[in-house]
């Protein structure tokens, strides 16, 4: 077993979508990954906390494009981004992502975390000397672009409130929303240094519209539209700007 093997878990869904996340992590910052293996590239959306290698894990074969997305910038979504060649995020946080400053990624409540981790990374571990390495994006995304995998094709919805940058991926052929931290079956996190709750609520009043069968957040379970929307509303009724 290589030792990414022990540090990632996943499960599996229809239409080539892999949910990977890294249960030694602090629930607070254990995020989901997901690959999706498309026709013509794979594509990777966020990157966990950067402790063992996404990229090894992943076992990317010598010359397949990969497409890789951030849905932004914070700590539990970026420690592995650095690791790909074709970078993508939204224009909001392109200075960010080439610097990962604390002040951006939120580092700091990680390192000051007392149990970060519930199994050391690797021997030398220590919270301290943890870093998110820089990685500048290779192409800046804006509302309404297009991610293009031969047999699918994604499209990018801004998406902020949680971060400026925040986006999701929406393929509408299949209904299928990658929603990164906009939304997941979970407490949503509105106050946060960058957070804007305003914007967060006219966020949610859009996600209450999409036409999706199915949303893969940025933690937790997979969401039906269902719930999907009932967690849109309960944080609608109960959010204050
Ligand atoms: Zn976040
Ligand atoms: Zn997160």
């Amino acid at each position: 077993m290589s030792p990414q093997h022990d540090w990632f878990e996943t499960e599996q869904y229809s239409g080539g979508i892999t949910r990977i996340w890294e249960p030694h992590v602090h629930s607070f910052f254990r995020a989901n990954l997901y690959h999706v293996a498309g026709r013509d590239a794979d594509l990777v959306i966020d990157f966990g906390m950067g402790l063992r290698s996404l990229r090894q894990f992943l076992g990317v074969k010598h010359g397949r494009p990969v497409i890789a997305v951030a849905t932004h910038v914070h700590v539990d979504h970026v420690g592995s981004f650095h690791e790909f060649d074709c970078r993508l995020g939204h224009s909001a946080e392109a200075s960010a992502f080439s610097t990962m400053l604390d002040t951006s990624t939120l580092a700091d409540f990680f390192r000051k975390q007392p149990d970060g981790v519930s199994q050391a990374p690797d021997t030398k571990w220590t919270p301290d000397r943890y870093r998110i390495m820089p990685a500048p994006l290779s192409d800046v995304l804006e509302e309404g672009a297009q991610i293009d995998l031969g047999d699918r094709r994604y499209r990018v919805l801004h998406l902020p409130g949680h971060s400026s940058g925040s986006i999701g991926l929406l393929d509408e052929m299949n209904g299928v929303l990658f929603s990164g931290d906009a939304i997941y079956d979970g407490t949503l996190v509105d106050d946060l240094p960058g957070c804007d709750k305003s914007e967060y609520r006219k966020t949610m009043e859009r996600i209450c519209d999409l036409d999706v069968s199915i949303a893969f957040g940025g933690h937790g379970a997979p969401m039906s539209r269902k719930r999907m929307q009932t967690v849109a509303a309960n944080y609608l009724a109960k959010s204050t700007t």
